[in-house]
């Protein structure tokens, strides 16, 4: 059970207000794509989820598990970047194992788990090579791949497609959204690209300085904004 909860949740950075009680109760299996203008909040919101910060206020739970005070470490929850955070050094096939390997498992389970998550992301014929020797999208798979292989509960992408080219941000677009359909994890995804919203959420957030505007379906996200800046943001030129 991975429905993921957010119960007036607060935070700030000292004085500042950064998020103003959220509410958000996401389903388990659910595609939820959170959008909103640069500094809104939206890394700071997967980033509470994540534990990577501490809100301020509020609760957040996995299925009926308070998990504020969990370490990020045992939440079972992934995060894709938009940069992509690859480890220079390290082949592809380390990048995708190197966190299994400190958790201990062992050799045989972290062979089987990387060519399970290759094969899936097409990635099996570039397993030994350096993140140099890959191009943007490929990067971007092993970056999945990375976060693919532990198994989560659920996934945070923060603008994972931003550094892509418009072309390879379209496949890749369909590709998540076909890996959503095989594997029926939840997802917190953040992008700035309407279209990728529209197509891709099965219910759509969209925030203005903190707050919460509308969580609701595309169609009515479309249709039947709450207020102008609903209608204006998901109306504009990305
Ligand atoms: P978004 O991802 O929507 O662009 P962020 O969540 O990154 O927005 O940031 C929201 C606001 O919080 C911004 O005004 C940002 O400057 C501020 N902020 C983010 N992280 C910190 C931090 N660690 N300390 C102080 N202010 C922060
Ligand atoms: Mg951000």
């Amino acid at each position: 059970m991975a429905s993921l909860t957010l119960d007036k949740v607060r935070k700030a950075f000292g004085p500042v207000e950064v998020l103003k009680e959220i509410n958000l109760a996401i389903e388990d299996g659910e595609f939820l794509v959170l959008v909103g203008p640069s500094g809104c909040g939206k890394s700071t919101l997967l980033n509470l989820i994540a534990g990577l910060e501490s809100s301020t206020d509020g609760e957040i739970r996995i299925g009926d598990r308070v998990i504020n005070d969990v370490h990020p470490k045992d939440r079972n929850i992934a995060m894709v970047f938009q940069s992509y955070a690859l480890y220079p050094n390290m082949t592809v096939r380390k990048n995708i194992t190197f966190g299994l390997e400190i958790r201990g498992v062992s050799a045989q389970e972290r062979d089987k788990a990387v060519a399970d998550v290759a094969k899936l992301l097409q990635i099996e014929a570039l397993l030994d090579r350096k993140p140099s020797q890959l191009s943007g999208g490929q990067r971007q798979r092993v970056a999945m791949g990375r976060a693919l292989v532990r198994d989560p509960d659920i996934f945070l992408f923060d603008e994972p497609l931003s550094n892509l080219d418009a072309k390879l941000r379209v496949d890749m677009r369909t590709e998540i959204k076909k890996l959503h359909q095989r594997l029926g994890s939840t997802i917190v995804y953040v992008t700035h690209d309407q279209i990728e919203a529209m197509t891709l959420a099965s219910r759509i957030a969209v925030m203005k300085d903190g707050i919460l505007q509308q969580f609701d379906t595309p169609q009515n996200i479309y249709e039947r904004p709450n207020n102008m800046f609903v209608a204006g943001f998901i109306g504009s030129p990305s």
